[in-house]
């Protein structure tokens, strides 16, 4: 079995989770090569540390764009792909769901069949020789009620448009693992948190309009439940899964941390308070502001994660309290990267309402 697969071709680099691996693998002295289409959600600031490194390479591009990956696979020569490119944001899949469809399905397709001929050419198709990693969403599984935990085996069942667009690529991705042997393997994993996340997400959202004295937006009464695993966490789990997960098996990532939303906002608004006191006193919690709830809005999700434990030795490493405080600090004392985004047009404005609540 293959000790490191040395050499990757990463889509979605330039994201919130795609960055965090392009520089931890870079870390690591892998060679990468980034291909990424510089949504509204990219940044290339995330890959400021990288940017010079020998080691790393930038394709601007479309993962549609198959003569483009076609020339990507056969310069880069790659031992893996891992597939994080994506529209990912659900409110926005409400709203425009088209974008969704094209990129997360049409995308995934045109990726795994320039990554087949690639496999099977340059590769001579020996499943030990390659990974196509999908990288995927909890989601997928639908909505849990207070009790129980998504596995490995739990029926899919997805409810949002984003949900149902990686349900769609997961499936293409294990029916191209079965019938044409490429050897895939499908991660799908629970909310990430971290640095260099694009702020329409919920913690982000939380400390850029809490610094800002704007009210703090909670869906509903906060009741939804999230598994909130560290993005560095994340990034070290599709590294393991990359190197020594086995072709057609599929790992559920989670960070064990099941919280409440309007608990997690609560012990933000707390840390805030401690590490940038209001100028006028009080408790950033003043400003949470609970407003309509998300159509179709999942109440709980929880991942089991022991077989990624049992059979890759992987766990997260990042205890929730000090992960948060460490999230805060980080967007507090990164005023540039903070700046870098609502220079980009970002406006904060609220998005999704327009489905129905079942
Ligand atoms: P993100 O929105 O921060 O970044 C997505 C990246 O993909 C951007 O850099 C964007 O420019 C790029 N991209 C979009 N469309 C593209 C296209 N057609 N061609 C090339 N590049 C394109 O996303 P993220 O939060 O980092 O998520 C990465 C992956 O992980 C996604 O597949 C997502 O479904 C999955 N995931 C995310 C979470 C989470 O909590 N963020 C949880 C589970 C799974």
């Amino acid at each position: 079995m293959t000790e490191r697969r040395e050499t990757l071709l990463i889509t979605g680099g330039a994201g919130f989770i795609g960055s965090a691996l392009v520089r931890r693998a870079i870390g690591e002295g892998r060679r990468v090569v980034n291909l990424d289409k510089l949504t509204y959600a990219a940044n290339l600031r995330n890959l400021e540390s990288v940017e010079n490194n020998p080691l790393y390479t930038f394709v601007k591009g479309d993962i549609a764009d198959r003569p483009l990956l076609d020339r990507v696979l056969g310069d880069a020569k790659p031992d893996a792909v891992m597939h994080l490119a994506a529209e990912t944001h659900v409110d926005r899949s409400i709203d425009g769901p088209a974008d969704f469809i094209q990129t997360n399905i049409v995308g995934s397709y045109a990726l795994m069949e320039a990554a087949r001929d690639y496999w099977r050419g340059a590769r001579g198709g020996d499943p030990e020789a390659f990974r196509f990693h999908h990288v995927s969403t909890d989601e997928v599984f639908g909505a849990l009620g207070e009790t129980g935990v998504f596995t490995e085996e739990s029926p899919y069942a997805p409810n949002s448009p984003y949900a149902a667009s990686k349900a769609a690529s997961d499936m293409l991705a294990r029916a191209w693992g079965r019938t044409f042997g490429l050897p895939v393997v499908i991660s799908n994993c629970s909310n990430n948190y971290g640095p260099f996340q694009f702020p329409e997400k919920l913690i982000p959202t939380v400390i850029f309009n809490a610094i800002a004295g704007a009210p703090i937006p909670v869906y509903g009464r906060g009741e939804n439940v999230r598994d909130w695993l560290h993005v560095d966490d994340h990034a070290e789990a599709l590294l393991a899964i990359v190197d020594r997960g086995a072709p057609l098996e599929t790992y559920n990532v989670g960070g064990d941390e099941e919280v409440r939303n309007i608990d997690l906002v609560r012990r933000l608004c707390a840390a805030l308070d401690e590490l940038r006191p209001k100028a006028g006193g009080g408790s950033y919690a003043e400003q949470i502001a609970f407003v309509e709830d998300r159509p179709g809005h999942d109440l709980r999700y929880a991942i089991d994660a022991s077989k990624i434990a049992g059979t890759l030795g992987w766990r997260p490493r990042t205890a929730f309290a000090d992960g948060l405080r460490a999230t805060a600090l980080w967007y507090l004392e990164n005023d540039a990267w903070r700046q870098s985004i609502q220079d980009g047009g970002f406006d904060g404005r609220r998005l999704g309402l327009e489905g129905t609540s079942p």
